[in-house]
C-alpha cells in the first residue's frame, strides 16, 4: 500500500511572551535578549497514513491538534522533524480561513480554485456540485460576510471534496453543522475513502472515529499517548478524561445534603466538558419504569434521566437541560427545564437540584448518547457534558429513521379495482 502521509519526528514551538512589551523589545534589541519562555505544543510526533486511508485524531484542547493539521496542510512552519504528503491537499482547518468576506460564495468558489492550482474552466465544470452539495441557495450570490457559520462550513466542505483532492485535512469544523448536513458529510467520507482519498480528521466526537477511522491517534500536551486501533485509542482517551475528572472532583467541597453523603458518586464520563463551572453536573442515570437503572430500552417503553447538579454559587434561574444524539451525531430530541415549565427556582451556594426527565422512548432500535448541560437563561454554560453516557433501544421490528412513530399498519387485497389511469 501507498503511504499518502508520513510525519517524522514533528515538532513546533511557539515563543510565548509575556506581554506584547516584551515582544517589541526582543525586536527592538535585535534579538540579543530573550524576552520570551519557548513552548513546544508538538513534540516529536510520527505516524504514517496509508492512501485511502482515513485516520483519526482526537485529544483534549490545546493538546496540539490543530497544530499538528495546519503543519501536514503546509500553512505552519514545522520547528523540527518533517511531512511528506503525495497528492493535492484539501484543508478544512480555521471556517472561513480560505474565503474573501467582501466576495459573493459564487467569486470565492473560483477564488479557492485560483489557490489551489484549478483552472477557470474545470472550476466551472465542478461548480455544479459544489452548489449543490452546499445548499445554501441564493446565498451563492451574496458576500460570504453575511452568512452563518453553518453556511460557512457547508461551502467550505463542498469546495473542499469537490476539488478532486488525494488528501482532505479536517479539523474540527463539522462542530458547527447541523446534523443533517454533518451526516452528509459523513457519508461522503465514506464515498471519498471508496475513492480512494486519504482522510485526515480531527473531532470530538469519539463514536465517529469508531465509525469511520481505520487508525487514530490521541494527543496529550503536544505527545502522542496512544496510536493505532481506534477502538483501543478512544479507550485510552475515555481513560485519560476519567483520571482528569477524579482529578477535579478532588479539589470539589464534600457534598452536603445528607442522601448525598451516604454514597460515593462515580466519576462522570464525557466525550467533551465545557462550561465555567458555577454549576456542576454531580450525577446522571438512566432508570425504567420499574425504577430500576438500565442502560436498554425496548422502542416506546418509559423512561426516566434523572440529572442531579451542585451548585457553587448561588443562582437565581438555573436551567437544566438534556439532549440525546446518534451515536454519529445526529441530534434527536433535547429539552430542558426551561421549556418544560420546570424550573428548580433559585439555588443557594452549596445546594443540590434534581431533575427528572421522564418520557416515552419512541426512537428506532440503535444505540444513542446522553448529553447533559447546566446553563443560564441566556444560554452561557455552566456545566455541559457531551456523551456522559450511550443507552441501546431495541425491539422486534426494526424500521427506518429515527423516531419509532409505531404505526397500525393495516393492508387488504380489493376484489373491484379502481380504474387504472392509461
Ligand atoms: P488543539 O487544536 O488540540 O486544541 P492547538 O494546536 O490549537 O491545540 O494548540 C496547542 C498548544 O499550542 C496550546 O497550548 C496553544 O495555546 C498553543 N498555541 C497554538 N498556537 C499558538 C501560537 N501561535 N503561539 C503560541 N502558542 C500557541
Ligand atoms: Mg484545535
Amino acid at each position: 500500500m501507498a503511504t499518502a502521509i508520513q510525519v517524522q519526528n514533528l515538532a513546533k514551538m511557539y515563543r510565548v511572551y509575556r506581554n506584547p512589551a516584551a515582544r517589541l523589545k526582543e525586536i527592538l534589541t535585535g534579538n540579543r535578549r530573550s524576552h520570551h519562555q519557548e513552548f513546544w505544543a508538538l513534540d516529536g510526533i510520527s505516524f504514517e497514513v496509508e492512501r485511502g486511508g482515513v485516520y483519526g485524531i482526537i485529544g483534549p484542547n490545546g493538546s496540539g491538534k490543530s497544530t499538528l493539521l495546519e503543519m501536514i496542510a503546509g500553512t505552519l512552519e514545522p520547528s523540527r522533524g518533517r511531512v511528506i504528503t503525495e497528492g493535492r491537499i484539501a484543508a478544512l482547518l480555521a471556517l472561513g480561513a480560505g474565503f474573501n468576506p467582501e466576495f459573493t460564495g459564487r467569486e470565492n468558489v473560483y477564488l479557492n480554485g485560483e489557490i489551489l492550482g484549478l483552472s477557470r474552466a474545470e472550476m466551472g465544470r465542478n461548480f455544479p456540485q459544489i452548489e449543490r452539495f452546499a445548499e445554501i441557495g441564493e446565498f451563492m450570490d451574496r458576500p460570504v460576510k453575511t452568512y452563518s457559520t453553518g453556511m460557512y462550513l457547508r461551502l467550505a466542505f463542498s469546495i473542499a471534496i469537490h476539488i478532486n483532492p488525494e488528501i482532505l485535512v479536517v479539523d474540527e469544523v463539522l462542530a458547527v453543522g447541523d446534523a443533517i448536513f454533518v451526516n452528509r458529510c459523513i457519508r461522503k467520507f465514506e464515498e471519498l475513502r471508496r475513492q480512494g482519498v486519504t482522510v485526515l480528521l480531527v473531532t470530538h466526537d469519539l463514536g465517529l472515529v469508531k465509525l469511520l477511522c481505520d487508525r487514530a491517534m490521541l494527543l496529550h500536551r503536544g505527545r502522542a499517548l496512544a496510536e493505532g486501533d481506534p477502538n483501543d485509542v478512544v479507550n485510552r482517551y475515555n481513560g485519560l478524561v476519567l483520571e482528569r475528572q477524579r482529578v477535579f472532583e478532588e479539589g470539589m467541597p464534600a457534598p452536603p445534603a445528607a442522601e448525598i453523603t451516604s454514597e460515593v458518586l462515580e466519576p462522570l464520563q464525557y466525550s467533551y466538558r465545557h462550561g465555567d463551572q458555577q454549576a456542576v453536573v454531580m450525577k446522571v442515570e438512566l432508570f425504567d419504569a420499574a425504577g430500576q437503572r438500565v442502560r436498554v430500552f425496548r422502542s416506546g417503553e418509559k423512561l426516566c434521566v434523572r440529572v442531579l447538579v451542585y451548585f457553587r454559587q448561588p443562582h437565581p434561574h438555573p436551567v437544566v437541560g438534556i439532549l440525546i444524539r446518534t451515536r454519529i451525531g445526529m441530534e434527536v430530541y433535547g429539552t430542558n427545564t426551561e421549556l418544560e415549565d420546570a424550573c428548580p427556582g433559585p439555588m443557594e451556594r452549596g445546594e443540590f437540584c434534581e431533575v427528572n426527565f421522564v418520557f416515552a422512548c419512541r426512537l428506532v432500535p440503535q444505540e444513542y448518547t446522553l448529553t447533559i448541560a447546566t446553563q443560564s437563561p441566556d444560554g452561557s454554560s455552566h456545566d455541559w457534558l457531551d456523551d456522559v453516557l450511550t443507552f441501546q433501544v431495541i425491539a422486534e421490528r426494526r424500521v427506518a429513521g429515527i423516531a419509532n412513530l409505531e404505526a397500525q399498519v393495516v393492508s387488504r387485497k380489493l376484489s373491484v379495482h379502481p380504474p387504472v389511469p392509461a
